[in-house]
């Protein structure tokens, strides 16, 4: 064996792997198609709950925002979410991930970057990695963290075609924290548009301590892939003129090259098999709502690299052994990720209502709030929800009842 595991793809779910397989004593290889430090499609906003989950985050968060406002597709009506600790945590994404591949070497990990994976081979014996250079390595066991369109999960025949994804399109600026400070406030105002002028996905504008980042992101049939393309661009330049109109952000923004990138939108069916087990984008964990997937992607690669030291443990690599992993993802945030997607595709152009209705009740826009940032698990709290914004609704009624009268 060259290595007890290679770990495919230097993002957050293959860095928190290999961090925690190393921290084990566990040989690891990490390794990457790009150079690091590289870009990564992203607005970079992280769950506070996520540095709870991974205290020794804190020190690779770039800021915090304190408030946000919430803002209906066309504009007419916002609600403002805030409390007095943070709500999101922001990164800037190439030096994140470059932190967290840090981290991993630090902790023992071989890290390898520039060089392609092509191909896997599963034999009785070891799981072999072909690289475009034309060599080879050899582990007990790969992890494929490749994203989502993991080459990995192609080749365990684990990747399933999908009907739907996310497409996005960004831009991220440098603008300066003199500039940020007088935009952003030091509370860094963050700003999300509800099916913005009616697409099925939302706006969002993520302040950062020295950069913005503006995009927008839409769910679509895969078949509509290109023409998606084409269309987003369009909406994204709208979008921007929006913004300026408004005043939410500053003029100068926005001159750069446009930057897409895709989200999937639920789970594979099956995210392990024989030597092999899937995490984060590879796998298709990522909040279809909100496209959250840097906790998802975290909480798996943690998760994956305890089931891989008990397989190491025990000499045991098969698909049965390894289906714990998928067995503990589940039960960790398996329902919250269900119940997310089933409110995407019943996702209704009820943005005006949604926000009358959490303008009119603090601690159901708290609620929301805590749903949103990923603070309480929607599967925990949605009994709760849907009860507040009954008696919210009923209580508007009765007095608008009694004003007519
Ligand atoms: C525009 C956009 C905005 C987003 N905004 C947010 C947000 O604000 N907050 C949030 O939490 N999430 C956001 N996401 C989602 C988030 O970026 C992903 O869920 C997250 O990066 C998943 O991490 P990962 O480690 O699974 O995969 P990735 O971060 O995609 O890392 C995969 C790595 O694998 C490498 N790789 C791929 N193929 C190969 C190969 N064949 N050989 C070797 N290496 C390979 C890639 O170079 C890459 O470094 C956004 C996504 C997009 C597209």
């Amino acid at each position: 064996m060259d290595y007890e595991v290679v770990v495919v793809g230097a993002g957050p779910a293959g860095s928190t792997a290999a961090k925690h397989l190393s921290e084990q004593g566990i040989s690891v290889l990490l390794i990457d198609k790009d150079k690091f430090p590289r870009k990564k499609a992203c607005g970079g906003g992280i769950p506070v709950r996520l540095l709870k989950q991974f205290s020794y985050l804190e020190e690779l968060i770039d800021s915090y925002s304190y408030t946000g406002w919430v803002h209906s597709s066309f504009s007419k009506s916002k609600v403002q979410l805030q409390r007095e600790k943070p709500t999101v945590a922001m990164v800037v994404r190439e030096k994140f991930d470059h932190d967290l591949v840090k981290l991993a070497v630090a902790h023992g990990t071989t890290f390898m970057d520039g060089k392609t994976v092509t191909d896997l081979v599963i034999s009785k014996d070891d799981a072999t990695i072909m690289l475009d250079d034309e060599s080879s390595i050899t582990s007990h066991i790969v992890i494929g963290a490749d994203g989502v369109w993991s080459t990995i999960a192609k080749k365990a025949g684990l990747a399933s075609s999908r009907e739907s994804m996310g497409v996005c399109a960004f831009q991220e600026q440098k603008l300066g924290k003199a500039t940020m400070d007088q935009w952003f406030k030091n509370t860094r105002t963050l700003h999300v548009h509800l099916h913005f002028q009616g697409m099925s996905g939302y706006g969002w504008v993520f302040p950062k301590k020295e950069h913005l980042n503006v995009g927008i992101g839409e769910i679509i049939p895969l078949k509509q892939k290109r023409e998606g393309k084409n269309n987003l661009r369009e909406k994204y330049q709208q979008y921007l003129v929006e913004l300026k109109k408004q005043s939410l952000i500053p003029p100068s923004f926005g001159t750069g090259r446009i930057q897409g990138g895709a989200t999937p939108l639920y789970p594979l069916d099956k995210t392990y098999a024989d030597r092999v087990i899937l995490c984060g984008d590879a796998a298709g964990l990522i909040n279809p709502v909100t496209a959250e997937g840097i906790h998802y992607a975290m909480h798996s690669g943690k998760i994956a690299a305890e089931v891989v030291g008990d397989a190491l443990v025990s000499h045991n690599y098969s698909d049965d052994a390894l289906s714990q992993y998928q067995t503990r993802w589940k039960k960790q945030f398996g329902k919250d990720l269900k119940i997310l997607l089933k409110t995407t595709t019943s996702w209704t152009n009820q943005t005006e209502k949604l926000i009358k209705l959490l303008n009119k009740d603090k601690k159901l826009a708290d609620m929301a709030l805590d749903v949103l940032t990923g603070q309480r698990s929607i599967h925990e709290c949605r009994v709760e929800l849907v009860v507040r914004a009954l008696y919210v609704y009923c209580i508007d009624f009765l007095r608008r009842g009694n004003t007519d009268n």
